[in-house]
């Protein structure tokens, strides 16, 4: 096995910046401003639009009361790198 899956941050689509997307939760089709930005989808918005995301949101908060979620996130490391520091 010498071959490497491609990296899917390399995947472009066809068209570029669409100014509309389509909702997966109302099906309506909406400007991207009407939607939130993510770096983890492939066009840079998430599927369902503002009004539905914060409609959703708000039912699932309920849902997650109780689920804490963890503080903070990743914590970026030190820009220098100990390995790369030579004491003499
Ligand atoms: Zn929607």
């Amino acid at each position: 096995m010498t071959r490497k899956p491609a990296p899917k941050v390399a995947r472009k689509l066809d068209v570029a910046a669409p100014t509309t997307k389509c909702c997966a939760s109302c099906g309506k089709d909406r400007p991207v401003a009407k939607f939130l930005p993510s770096r983890f989808v492939a066009d840079g918005f998430i599927d369902t639009c503002k009004t539905c995301t914060y409609a959703n949101a708000d039912s699932d908060r309920r849902q997650r009361e109780t689920r804490k979620r963890p503080a903070g996130g990743v914590a970026v490391a030190a820009t220098e790198s100990p390995l790369r520091r030579k004491a003499w």
